[in-house]
C-alpha cells in the first residue's frame, strides 16, 4: 500500500509504494481507510529528522499522527465501532513497565518511564498510509456531520487536556473563580483550537500573535468575537492595559521568549498553560529572580502539558460540532489546504501553501 515514509538512517521522506497492508491480528482490532491526515510541528521535527524513530527491526517509520478514517473491517470482539464509521486515533500507547501507574492506569498521556510508543512518531507506524488497523480501544467514532473538520481532533486535545487541567488547578482557589480573561499566545491550529474552547468555557479570550493583521488567522479570530493583537506591536505591559491581566495564558508557539515575554500579562493566582515544544535551541535573557518573584507573590502556575488520554478526545468531538453549531464554517476555516501524500514533505515545510491547517488527503 502507498505510505509516506521517513528512513533515518539514509536522512529520506518519501512515498513508498509497497508498505505491507496490515491486516486484523486480533478480534478486538479495526482496519481502518484513511482519509486525512493533518500535519503540524512534530512532523517538521521528524523529516528534518531531529526526532521521531522506526519500530524496532525497521528502517522506516510510516508518519502521521493526527488523522480520520473509515473503519472497513472490524474483528469478532469489536464493539461500539462498525464497518463504514468514520474514526479518529489516538496517538500514544502505554510503556510496559508495572511501575508506571499512568500507563497501568490507562494514561500514558502521564507516562513517568518515557518508554511508551507514539504512532507516527515514536517506534510505531503512523497513520499516513492508505490503511492503518488499530485495537478499538485507541479509537473513537466520529459523527458523520464532522466528516469536513474531525481530522481537527487531535490537535484539539491538546487544548482539551490543558483545560481540564487548568480547571484542577484552580481548584486550590478556596471559592468557585468565573472564567475570567484568556490570553491565547499562538495563532497556529493549536492555538485558534484552544481559543474556541477557551471562548466555548466562558473566558473572554484575546489572541496573542507574532503575525500582524491582517491575516487569515486574525480573520478568524475576529469572526469569533476575539480580539487580535500582534507581539511585534504590543508588549504584555500593553496587552494588560488593553484587554486586562490574564487569568490563563494558553501558550501554542514553542518560542520561549514569546512565552517569557508574556508571563508580564498573567494576572494573580493565574496559570500559564504551556503546550509548543521548542525544537531549537533559543538564545535568551532572562532575570530569574524576577520571575520566581512574580510566580511566588502572586500564587501564579506555569504547567505543561502534552498528548491526551480518551476523555480528551471524547471532549475535543463534542466541541467540534458545538463550535459548527456555535459559529458557523469558523471551524472549516482553519483547514486551509488539502494535498496528495506526494506534497507531504512540501506542505510540513511550509512550501505548498501558508494557511492554518494544511493536510494530507488519501481520498
Ligand atoms: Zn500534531
Ligand atoms: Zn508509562
Amino acid at each position: 500500500m502507498k505510505a509516506v515514509a521517513v528512513f533515518p538512517g539514509k536522512r529520506e521522506v518519501r512515498v513508498i509504494d509497497d508498505a505491507p497492508e496490515p491486516q486484523l491480528q486480533s478480534p478486538t482490532q479495526v482496519k481502518v481507510r484513511t482519509h486525512e491526515v493533518g500535519v503540524c510541528g512534530t512532523d517538521k521535527d521528524i523529516v528534518s529528522f531531529t526526532y521521531g524513530s522506526p519500530p524496532p527491526g525497521l528502517d522506516y517509520l510510516i508518519l502521521g499522527h493526527e488523522c480520520l478514517g473509515e473503519v472497513i473491517e472490524v474483528g469478532s470482539a469489536v464493539k461500539g465501532v462498525q464497518k463504514g464509521d468514520l474514526v479518529v486515533p489516538r496517538v500514544r500507547r502505554p510503556c510496559p513497565h508495572a511501575i508506571c501507574t499512568a500507563c497501568r492506569q490507562g494514561h500514558p498521556d502521564y507516562c513517568i518511564t518515557g518508554d511508551f510508543t507514539e504512532r507516527g512518531i515514536k517506534e510505531a507506524h503512523g497513520f499516513c498510509s492508505e490503511y492503518f488497523v488499530e485495537d478499538v480501544a485507541y479509537v473513537h467514532r466520529v459523527p458523520s456531520e464532522l466528516r469536513q473538520v474531525a481530522v481537527l481532533t487531535e490537535p484539539l486535545t491538546i487544548a482539551e487536556k490543558g483545560l481540564r487541567q487548568l480547571g484542577h488547578i484552580q481548584e486550590r482557589l478556596p471559592w468557585r473563580p468565573a472564567p475570567g480573561r484568556a490570553v491565547v499566545l499562538g495563532g497556529g491550529p493549536v492555538g485558534l483550537l484552544g481559543m474556541l474552547a477557551l471562548i466555548r468555557r466562558g473566558f473572554a479570550t484575546t489572541v496573542y500573535s507574532h503575525k500582524r493583521a491582517p491575516n487569515p488567522k486574525e480573520a478568524i479570530a475576529g469572526a469569533v468575537g476575539a480580539p487580535y493583537l500582534s507581539t511585534q506591536d504590543v508588549s504584555a505591559q500593553e496587552l494588560v492595559r488593553r484587554v486586562g491581566a490574564a487569568d490563563v495564558i494558553y501558550e501554542a508557539t514553542g518560542v520561549a521568549k514569546a512565552t517569557v515575554d508574556v508571563l508580564g500579562a498573567l494576572a494573580p493566582n493565574g496559570v500559564l498553560i504551556l503546550t509548543g515544544v521548542p525544537s531549537h535551541g533559543e538564545e535568551l535573557t532572562l532575570d530569574g529572580a524576577a520571575v520566581l518573584k512574580q510566580l511566588v507573590l502572586h500564587n501564579q502556575v506555569v504547567s505543561g502539558t502534552v498528548n491526551a488520554a480518551a476523555l480528551d478526545f471524547d471532549m475535543a468531538l463534542e466541541d467540534l460540532s458545538h463550535f459548527r453549531a456555535t459559529w458557523p464554517g469558523a471551524v472549516e476555516r482553519l483547514l486551509t489546504g488539502r494535498h496528495p501524500p506526494e506534497a507531504f514533505v512540501d506542505v510540513v515545510n511550509g512550501k505548498v501553501s501558508g494557511g492554518i491547517k494544511n493536510v494530507i488527503s488519501f481520498r
